[in-house]
């Protein structure tokens, strides 16, 4: 049975209170969300009838600041996910030392098999029920699975119309020209490869000499292979899933793989035109063949627990690090292993956080009603990741310890502090 999430996330949050011999209150304090709202909201439905949707909203702790934390739509949705993504999110605010506390929020629906008018529904309904408890300077919503800008909008909308006055940094997520920052697309993906690059420096590798396979090509992945070919790395292969004939594939070829032309033959939802992939020289593979090529890198970004420890064995005594631009995507088993055969991994709240940085970015420009230029934005994001990525480096060479554990480490203390400074605790 798969493991309860929340449950999940309180035992690493155990293990790293326990490294850090923290006290009695400061685990109370961060094993649990400070503040958590479940709520109904009915929408008129297009066939008449009226249907009651479940809304969930939980803050998990903003003592360095409002909360921040997307809002997914999923038929699967529960409360304990919802908690578990909190908490990490206020981790990941914290180990890019960005003043923000962690949030999240969900609605159990399927956006597949509802119509624009009912999700508009959806959207309104779930602002209506928090309007008093989020905010630009309490909490603030994001997109995540199956929501994006189209949503925000809506959202702040019904919103603004509660407060009776505009306030764009509610929300992020949103499109550019109605509130959104330029570069938050390729955010995340190139924020990876910042971290891959110091990351490799660090441990006497040169980013411009690596080879690297690539899971995913959505949003991550594809901003990640980009930077890569950027910086004078070589990816060598993607897997992604087609959707036409419902399983993955793996597009290689030995002088490596381009973005512009691989990106140019894929389509919205992240799926290559293979025979057109073919006519370019690729060649096509099983799914899961990415994880077994000759690389120094593998970059999982598509999925949560890809890494396993039934398959982790099949990886390449080549392969010198893992950087997770996915969440969690290699299991506490598979890691342990890997870790023991010296693999280094970069841990995806540190190596996928330039998402969140960024929109904290746009909330920031929000709330001066000031936009900023792409290379500023791009410019600002990096050097916020590199020193991020430097702390724990620094943190994990001292400790001897994974630069997970070193991450965790650093975050953990920090809203530790700000919490006792606040007088919450001791
Ligand atoms: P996306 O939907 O844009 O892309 C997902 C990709 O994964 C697609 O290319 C899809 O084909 C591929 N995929 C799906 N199943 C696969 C399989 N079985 N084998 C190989 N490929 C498969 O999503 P995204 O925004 O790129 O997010 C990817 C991951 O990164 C998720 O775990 C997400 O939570 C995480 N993440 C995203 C952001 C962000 O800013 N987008 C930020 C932080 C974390």
């Amino acid at each position: 049975m798969a493991q309860n999430p929340f449950e999940m996330a309180q035992a690493q949050f155990d293990r790293v209170a326990d490294m850090l011999d923290l006290p009695q209150d400061a685990r109370e304090l961060l094993r649990n969300p400070m503040r958590e709202y479940a709520f109904a909201i009915p929408v008129h439905m297009d066939d008449g009838t009226t249907k009651i949707f479940r809304g969930f909203r939980v803050q998990h702790n903003d003592a360095r600041g409002p909360g921040k934390g997307g809002i997914r739509f999923h038929p699967e949705e529960t409360a304990d996910t919802v908690r578990a993504l909190a908490t990490w999110m206020t981790w990941k605010c914290a180990v890019v030392d960005i003043p923000l506390g962690g949030a999240k929020g969900g609605v159990i629906c399927d956006p597949r098999e509802l119509s624009e008018r009912e999700q508009e529904g959806i959207c309104r309904g779930w602002v209506r029920n928090v309007a008093k408890n989020v905010g630009a300077y309490e909490d603030v919503p994001a997109p995540d699975v199956m929501t994006n800008g189209k949503h925000m909008v809506w959202m702040m909308d019904e919103y603004e119309t509660i407060i009776g006055k505009k306030e764009p940094g509610f929300i992020t997520g949103k499109p550019v020209g109605i509130g959104g920052s330029k570069g938050r697309t390729e955010a995340t993906g190139y924020g990876v490869v910042w971290t891959l690059r110091e990351a490799l420096k660090a441990y006497g590798m040169d980013i411009t000499k690596i080879t690297a396979s690539v899971q995913g090509f959505g949003n991550v992945a594809q901003y990640a292979v980009q930077m890569l070919g950027m910086l004078g790395g070589k990816v060598l292969c993607v897997s992604c899933y087609d959707h036409h004939d419902k399983r993955a594939y793996t597009y290689k070829r030995e002088n490596g793989v381009s973005f512009d032309e691989l990106k140019s033959i894929t389509d919205g939802f992240g799926c290559v035109d293979k025979a057109k992939a073919k006519e370019l020289g690729y060649e096509i593979l099983p799914g899961a063949a990415w994880l077994s090529q000759e690389v120094d890198v593998l970059v999982p970004a598509a999925l949560g627990r890809e890494i396993t420890e039934e398959n982790c064995a099949q990886i390449s005594g080549k392969v010198k690090m893992i950087v997770e631009g996915a969440n969690g995507p290699t299991t506490p088993a598979a890691e342990a292993a890997l870790l023991e055969r010296g693999v280094i991994i970069v841990p995806d709240f540190l190596a996928n956080a330039a998402g969140v940085s960024c929109s904290y970015f746009e909330q920031v420009q929000c709330n001066m009603n000031y936009f900023w230029e792409r290379e500023e934005v791009l410019d600002k994001l990096e050097r916020l990741m590199v020193n991020a990525a430097h702390a724990v480096l620094d943190l994990a060479k001292e400790r001897k310890c994974s630069l997970r554990d070193a991450a965790y480490m650093i975050a953990i203390q920090r809203v530790v502090e700000a919490s006792r400074r606040r007088g919450w605790i001791d």
